[in-house]
This record gives structure tokens, sequence and C-alpha cells, in this order.
């Protein structure tokens, strides 16, 4: 492998259900819902995955972590992400910098961007101001502004470690 820099892209939506906990980029926001998956469904982390992934090459956390296997059940997505950089050093690659947008009606994310960002740098090994952070509503469109779900892309940028 090796080489130079190279760029990947995830995406990633979750359905909200009342009564779960929402965990957004590794922190858990309080609100009346939350994100409905195998794990703990945090949106953010899992696009930030499949963008590491596909910059790499190496498929997506579908193929890594299949939704069958019972020891991801609840798990946290930050030790899914810590794997994931894990699996690309084996490969010769490190992260360099990593971009990620929120779509969700609410609650406001704006607040909580300073720990997410420390939270996913920290799995990442970059520092915060390598890692950003967007959200937007849609304005009450879609799934996303009827409050059915939260939807996420990610960009990655790569290089050799
Ligand atoms: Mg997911």
């Amino acid at each position: 492998m090796g080489g130079g820099v190279r760029v990947g892209q995830g995406f990633d939506a979750h359905r909200l259900e009342p009564g779960r906990r929402l965990v957004l980029g590794g922190v858990e926001l309080a609100h009346e819902a939350g994100l409905l998956g195998h794990s703990d469904a945090d949106v953010v982390t899992h696009a930030v995955m499949d963008a590491l992934l596909a910059a790499a090459g190496l498929g997506d956390i579908g193929q890594m972590f299949p939704d069958t296997d019972p020891a991801h059940a609840g798990a946290d997505s930050i030790a899914l992400l810590k794997a994931v950089v894990e699996r690309l050093a084996g490969e010769g690659w490190r992260p360099l910098q990593v971009s990620a947008t929120l779509l969700a009606q609410r609650p406001k994310i704006a607040p909580h961007y300073p720990a997410m960002r420390a939270c996913l740098a920290g799995a990442l090994g970059l520092e915060p101001g390598e890692v950003n952070l967007a959200a937007s509503t849609t304005e009450g469109l879609g799934f996303v502004g009827r409050e059915e779900g939260m939807a996420a892309w990610a960009t990655a940028q790569i290089g050799p470690r």
C-alpha cells in the first residue's frame, strides 16, 4: 500500500426512537429521543468510519463490523472508530483530517461541537482543529425535518504513516 494523500467519503442515517440515548460524535446529548441501531447508532462517527475506510480502499463498516455479530450490540462507536484507525495503521495509513456534516432538526448541535471534536480527534490521533463538524436542519423537510431520523456525511483525508 502506501502512497500519497487519499480522500474518502462516508454517509449514514439512523432512525430516531423515543427513550433511546442520543450519541453524536461520541458525546451523549440530552434529548427525548435517540438513534436506533445495533450499536449506539452514533451516525456522525459511523459516517467518519466509512470515510476513512473508503479513503484506504477497505470497503465499509458493514463489512468490518457485521450487524449480525452480537459482539457489536450496543457497541461504543468511538471504540469501533479506534479499531478502524488501527486497521488503517495496519495498512500503512494514518488520518490527516476529517470533516463531517450532520443533518438534524433538533436538538441544537453547535453547543456540543467542542466536545464532539475533542472526542473524535482523540480516537483519530488528530488535533481538534483537524476535525471539523457542521450541522444543519432541513427546514422541516423530509425524514430529518419530521424528526424521524438523522443523517451524516463525512470526508476523510489520509496519508502514509
Ligand atoms: Mg450506522
